[in-house]
């Protein structure tokens, strides 16, 4: 656990006390400040009751007297609407800071690899640290991904901090300052906390801010977001650049042509035979880890070792099961349309019983219609089914159901009755998980439990 002490005897609020909340507020108590913590739920505020964390008096607290403001993720501050807490601060000047904030603030000798995007977040960041710990190299991953940063270790100068940033952590970081970061994909989501579009493509180039000449910016020229930033930094030589695509090859840059990562004009690694990274979109995943580590000066061949042993994340098309001729492929992470797009394209020529609902992002599944011709058959379920079930009208067979275990076992009996070769049920939600489940995790783990289920009862009988 890192114990900073950049806040010490100050004053510090800290608002949202989820894991990374929890985590925040201990770790400034132990470097030696006066924390006052908030969250709208009484289960969290007992929870942090429970460990000791003192809580503060939303109607008699004097924002006047309050350092600093520390606020989770999950708590808005600028869109759709600051939390009330939040803006009483903000009035008194206080600047909301997350736990990435101290986390540079503390750990200043320590190299930083950041990590932001659309999608594939995750995965990369994941690769990266596999490929850095495959190498002996003292890292530490965690951010958006798992580990909350304050629980990573400290680190010296001949360390690197790997991390998954998130546009809310990047708002909320003003001083992070990134040796290599990367901007793997734009496309829309959680517009209801950016204000639209040009917010949360302002908040992602946040990934950038303090970067300088000597920095590198490792980005995507494939999406016209990432583009048009990619020309406009170009012009102004704030930052290092190193393009990657997976759609061009580029003469200088990282790319990836036939399914063959290119350095340069030099072939690398062929990745069409990586089964744990498979389809174009982890195609970028590693042209843009590759990129980054080969910016910090390792060597190929152990980055190339790293990417051909790494085993792959949960939750991210993640082939659960085989029964008969079906598939069973969590997909439980793909919360955005775009996401679903890469796995359906993944399993294209497969007849596919897609289920797909939660709570539905701005636009639905309308920008899906592309592909809705590969779908075999859709099941709808939690509060999007009505919605998505106008979209899909006319153009794809639909059944609604109410919850994805229903949705689940429907899509298995048609897949089996159908008995057509290479059938994929593949769980795709393009939704958040809230109305059903705590999150995309949780969500991902009931389906996988609910497939062996149907497979044990199968098999027995
Ligand atoms: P994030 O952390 O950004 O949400 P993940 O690596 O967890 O990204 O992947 C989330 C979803 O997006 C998964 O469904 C995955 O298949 C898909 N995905 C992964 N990488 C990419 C990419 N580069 N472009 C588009 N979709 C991707």
């Amino acid at each position: 656990m890192i114990i900073p002490t950049c806040y010490k005897d100050k004053k510090v609020a800290v608002i949202g006390l989820g894991r990374s909340g929890q985590s925040v507020a201990q770790a400034l108590m132990k470097g030696g400040s006066h924390v006052l913590a908030w969250d709208d739920q009484e289960s969290a505020r007992k929870s942090a009751q429970n460990l000791n964390i003192p809580l503060l008096n939303p109607s008699s607290i004097e924002w006047s007297e309050v350092d600093k403001l520390i606020l989770s993720p999950g708590v808005p501050h600028h869109y759709p609407a600051p939390h009330p807490l939040v803006a009483q601060a903000q009035l008194e000047g206080l600047r909301p800071l997350g736990d990435m904030e101290i986390l540079c603030e503390s750990q200043k000798e320590a190299r930083y690899i950041g990590i932001t995007g659309t999608n594939g977040k995750s995965t990369t960041t994941s690769l990266i640290g596999h490929i850095l710990k495959g190498m002996g190299a003292q890292v530490e991953v965690g951010g958006n991904l798992g580990i909350p940063v304050l629980e990573l270790n400290p680190l010296n100068k001949d360390g690197i901090y790997v991390l998954e940033v998130s546009s809310y952590q990047l708002e909320t970081a003003p001083s992070l300052h990134f040796d290599v970061s990367l901007l793997l994909n734009i496309t829309p989501d959680h517009l209801d906390r950016h204000g639209g579009m040009d917010g949360y493509i302002a908040a992602k180039k946040l990934i950038y801010r303090n970067s300088t000449s000597k920095d590198k910016l490792v980005i995507s020229v494939d999406d016209p977001h990432c583009l048009t930033i990619y020309e406009a930094l170009k012009a102004s030589s704030k930052v290092g650049l190193l393009p990657i695509s997976v759609c061009k090859p580029l003469n200088e840059g990282i790319s990836v042509k036939e399914g063959v990562l290119y350095e340069n004009k030099t072939p690398v690694l062929d990745l069409k035979v990586l089964e744990r990274l498979k389809g174009q979109h982890n195609w970028q995943n590693i042209a843009a880890a590759f990129g980054a580590l080969r910016t910090l000066g390792f060597e190929t061949d152990p980055i190339v070792k790293g990417i051909a042993s790494f085993p792959g994340l949960v939750h991210r098309q993640q082939v659960v099961a085989q029964y008969k001729n079906v598939t069973f492929v969590n997909d439980s992470k793909a919360t955005n349309a775009e996401a679903v797009a890469k796995a359906l394209i993944c399993y294209q020529g497969s007849p596919i019983y897609w289920l797909v609902g939660g709570r539905a992002k701005e636009g639905g599944i309308t920008n899906l219609k592309p592909f809705f011709k590969m779908i075999e058959h859709a099941y709808l379920y939690g509060e999007a089914a009505s919605s998505f079930a106008l979209t899909l009208k006319g153009n794809v067979p639909y059944t609604q159901c109410e919850t994805l275990n229903e949705a689940l076992e429907k899509a298995t009996e048609k897949a089996l009755r159908d008995e057509k070769k290479d059938a994929v049920v593949l769980l795709s939600p393009s939704c958040a998980s809230w109305d059903q489940f705590r999150d995309f995790a949780a969500r991902g783990d009931a389906f996988c439990q609910k497939v062996r289920e149907i497979i044990n009862s199968k098999s027995g009988s």
